[in-house]
């Protein structure tokens, strides 16, 4: 992996306020286009141009894969292949059962004391392993007034709101901040949990006018961070990372074959996130969503690279392996930490 080295950045967002508009907008759809971005033919893929899951990639994250190489860990997020029009047996629209979590139209409740608000319906990146790239978001659209905050207020049971999507930071910096203002006058909520992928993908989502709303919140901000390989991490992402220094900063990765299912990669990818004041939380296995299957990687593997994760690293740079059963009361350990002693 290429070496971070060069000045300190700095705390405060170094980008104006709609760089990231632009780049958003400019995120590359077309696949003849990605390859030429990363110098290589169609003949050196198995990439496919129809999908009912777009390819979408944004410029900064392209300009972060290695130039000329077919198994470059951030193309295989992004690439379509020919691999996901295969059926396999157990694998479905909906694995995780999130048609039954619903509570109200955006509204998601799995776990005690904490509810998942679907704030946007797109990313800025269509990541292929997304457990939610089947998920109905047309169904639960939020007008600007978000009318699923009511349900909210009135449950005092609710510790924690989660934004969710899509991606969360997808809305405006206005609209952003309406919402979470509004979370922010509901009394019984202590915690505002953010789910995101932006500051990866485009670290100039990180504006001066997103700190300054989260930094207004009388509730704890926490902002769960989804890189999933060491290369991920450019100068860029860790400025932004920088500038979001003052919140509770975590990152839950997939385990993911062919991307990062090496303990080597995942080894140096806690380093990176530590280095730039990430906590490694959570190394998710993959969930079982029907295009998606080329991805996933066996229990016994994954505890295998787990330990040897652990044989190398301090025990607060292990992420928890951990596996989503759907109508379980929390997510699943697969391997406990005294497993290692
Ligand atoms: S950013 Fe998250 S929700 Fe969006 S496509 Fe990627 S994995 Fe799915």
């Amino acid at each position: 992996m290429p070496p971070l080295d060069g000045p300190a950045p700095a705390s405060a967002s170094p980008w104006p306020a709609e760089d990231w508009r632009r780049e958003l907008a400019r995120a590359v759809t077309d696949l003849e286009e990605l390859l030429s971005l990363v110098a290589l033919s169609a003949d050196r893929v198995d990439a496919i141009r129809e999908t009912d899951f777009a390819l979408r990639a944004p410029r900064p994250y392209i300009a972060r894969m290695r130039l000329g190489d077919p198994d470059d860990p951030l193309l295989r997020q992004v690439l379509p292949s020919a691999q996901e029009s295969a059926s396999v047996g157990g694998y479905g629209m909906d694995p995780l059962r999130e048609s039954s979590a619903v509570v109200d139209a955006g509204l998601l409740r799995k776990y005690q004391g904490r509810v998942l608000l679907i704030a946007a319906g797109a990313c800025a990146v269509n990541c292929r392993y997304c457990f939610r790239r089947h998920f109905p978001y047309t169904e639960h659209r939020q007008d600007s007034n978000f009318p699923a905050l009511e349900a909210i207020r009135g449950d005092s049971t609710i510790r924690e709101v989660i934004l969710s999507g899509g991606d969360p930071l997808m809305l405006k910096d206005s609209h952003f901040a309406a919402l979470v203002r509004r979370i922010g006058e509901i009394d019984h909520v202590r915690r505002v949990r953010i789910h995101t992928r932006l500051p990866v993908v485009i670290p100039q989502r990180v504006t001066a006018a997103l700190i300054d709303v989260l930094a207004s919140l009388r509730q704890q901000v926490v902002i769960v961070l989804h890189f999933n390989h060491g290369n991920e991490l450019d100068r860029d992402c860790i400025r932004a990372l920088a500038a979001l220094g003052r919140f509770t900063l975590l990152n839950q990765s997939v385990l993911l074959r062919g991307v990062n299912d090496d303990a080597d990669a995942l080894v140096e990818l806690s380093e990176r996130l530590f280095a730039a004041g990430i906590l490694p939380y959570y190394l998710h296995m993959p969930d079982a969503v029907a295009g998606t299957a080329h991805f996933d990687v066996s229990e016994a593997e994954a505890k295998a690279l787990h330990r040897r994760m652990a044989a190398r690293l301090p025990g607060y740079l292990m992420p928890r392996l951990v596996r989503e059963t759907p109508g379980k009361p929390a997510k699943e350990m697969l391997d406990s930490l005294s497993n290692f002693i």
